[in-house]
Order: C-alpha cells, then structure tokens, then sequence
C-alpha cells in the first residue's frame, strides 16, 4: 500500500541514488500575487524522475532477487530509469521490446547497462518475454507506475516540494499511468490536506481521463503525441493508480498537440529549459488563458510545477522552437496526421 510512511521510508534510497532536484522560481510565470516555482526533474542524471520509484522497487528486494535479476517493458523512461537503477544497484536489468523500437532508443538503454532483448512486433508480444523471464528465470518485474514501491519512490517528490516550500498551496503535475501524481498527491495531502492538485495529459490517449469517467480502467485508442512518455494505458487490471487518482486529484486538464509544443516553446524561451513533451505540460496550465481561468477557483497563489523530464530527440525539439514542427504547419485537429 501507497502512505505517507512508505513514501518517508522511500527517502533513504532515492537519496542515496538520485539528484535531490531543484525547486526553482519560475519568474515568467509569475505576476502579482501568484509565486510560481518548477520541480526540475529533468536535472536527473536520467532526464527524468523514473529513477526515483526504480530505485524503491529495487531497495525492497532480497539480495537473491537482485542477484536474478529484474525485467520490464519499455521503450522509454522507466526503461532508463530500470537499466541504471540495477547498475547501480548491484542488479542486472533486462529490457524486452518489440522490433519496431527505433535503434536510437534502444542504443540509449542498453549503454546504461541494461540486457535489451527484441521480441516480436508489438508491445503485447514484448510483455509475454517478460512474463517467460519471471516466469522461467526468477527474474522480477518492476512495472512502469502501477506498484506501490514505485509510487512511494514517485511520492518523495511531494514531500521535497512541501520541505522546500511549506507554503505551496497547488501541484500541477503530467499524468499518464497515473504513478508520479498518486505519489507526490498522496504525500503533499498528507502533509497539508489543503494543497490542490492538478493532472495534466494529452488529449490524444488520455487513458486515465477516460478511466476516471468511467469510473473503471478503460482502453482508448493509442494516438501519436508530442508528450510521448505520457502515451500507453492504464492496465484494464490496474490495482493502485486509478484509485489514487480519482481520491487525490482535484482537476485533470487536456491539451491539444499545439499546446504541448507551445509549452515547450514557452518554457524555452523564457526559463532556459530544454523539456520533452510530457515534462512540459504542467506550465500549459498557466500559459493557457483559457486554462487558467476556467481553473480560477482551484489555482492558488503558491504554484508548483513538476518539470518531469527532458528526453527528446534534439532534431524534433529544435524543430518545436523553430516552430518548422509539423505540428505549426498542419491545420489538422492536433497536428498530428
Ligand atoms: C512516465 C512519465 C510521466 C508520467 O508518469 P505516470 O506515472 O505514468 O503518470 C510524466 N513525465 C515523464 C517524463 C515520464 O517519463
């Protein structure tokens, strides 16, 4: 189970193995009575605040389990996030993807460490490696968001932000699986049961959205989007998140494509931050008028932004600043064909 107490006794290993990351005034944000300050996750050695729930996951099990060794599926973040946690930790990580990743991502997790096996053509083929791996070699899944050691890793994050500014009053965090706000969520409320907490996701897929209006894990289409580490679903046997976010959040926001890149635009241009799609989304909230009116009632006047990330394909975020993006040029609905 996710509480304030396994996230305190999460403290000890993310700080052993992870940057205790910045709080930075965000001034362009700023304007008269309302502070505003970014959680910068993207000052991991990773570029993303992953490491913090691998390196829980991983502090639980016995020297025997590490010894076999420890599996996922992932293209992404929690990849890297698994692949330098066990190599720091003793551990050996096995990473199963389907033969349609690009070589560049896979490049990038096998030089943390990591043993990168390619099995079939789809996600769901990967998966059925990993179980094999669990199954025949002893080796332990650590799934991307939906367990509670790797919550309460996410969840140190709340408690950093509430030590470093007791008087926040709102959290605007991305939201995908659902496992970084069900632990900075869970943390900062416990701590302060007022502090307002704010999701963001990309319309396109937002699984979790879906999910919470229908009151049970629901499938959605998977699209294409800028904030990419915030695509994939929920698990139609999710166990913790979908709980934990429809208990703990107070507003969940969706944005167009145009938006995302305009954030990262924004966040550019006027804090000097380099952030992939999902990493940006939260200062959407503020940027956006619309957004920020519609939410008058719920933004306080201490505003925290968690920054979650910033592994992007230099070529495609050059093209965002430069607006030579595709999604500047298409009229279509999101940008995205
Ligand atoms: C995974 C990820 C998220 C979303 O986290 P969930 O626990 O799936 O909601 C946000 N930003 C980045 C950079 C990520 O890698």
């Amino acid at each position: 189970m996710l509480t304030l107490r396994t996230v305190l006794e999460a403290v000890e290993p993310v700080s052993r193995y992870t940057v205790r990351t910045p709080l930075v005034p965000a001034t362009s944000l700023a304007d008269t009575g309302r502070q505003v300050r970014l959680k910068l996750e993207t000052t991991q050695a990773i570029g993303a605040f992953k490491i913090r729930g691998a390196v829980n996951a991983l502090s639980k099990l016995t020297g025997e389990q590490r010894a076999r060794g420890v599996v996922c599926v992932s293209t992404g973040n929690h990849g890297r996030a698994l692949a330098s946690a066990a190599a720091q930790m003793g551990s050996r990580a096995t990473v199963c993807m389907s033969s349609l990743v690009p070589r560049n991502k896979l490049e990038a997790i096998a030089a943390l460490g990591a043993d990168v096996r390619i099995h079939g053509k789809s996600q769901d083929e990967a998966q059925a490696l990993v179980e094999e791996l669990v199954d025949k070699q002893g080796m332990t899944e650590i799934p991307p968001f939906d367990h509670p050691d790797v919550l309460s890793g996410q969840g140190t994050i709340g408690l950093e932000i509430c030590q470093d500014w007791p008087a926040v009053d709102t959290l605007i965090v991305p939201l995908s699986g659902g496992g970084l706000i069900s632990g900075v969520a869970l943390a900062a409320k416990a701590i302060n049961p007022d502090i307002r907490v704010i999701a963001v996701s990309p319309r396109r897929g937002a699984a979790m959205a879906a999910s919470l209006r229908a009151g049970r894990p629901t499938e959605v289409e998977e699209l294409p989007t800028l904030a990419d580490s915030l695509g994939g679903g929920i698990g139609l046997n999710n166990r913790y998140t979908l709980e934990h976010v429809s208990a703990l959040v107070d507003e969940v926001v969706l944005l167009s494509e145009r938006q995302i890149a305009d954030a990262m635009r924004y966040l550019y241009f006027n804090e000097g931050l380099v952030t992939e799609g999902a990493g940006a989304v939260g200062a959407a909230v503020l940027i956006e008028q619309d957004i920020r009116e519609r939410l008058a009632d719920t933004l306080g006047k201490r505003i925290a932004i968690v920054v979650s990330g910033r592994n992007i394909d230099m070529q495609d975020f050059t093209q965002i600043v430069n607006k030579s993006h595709p999604v500047y040029s298409r009229n279509g609905e999101d940008g995205h064909a």
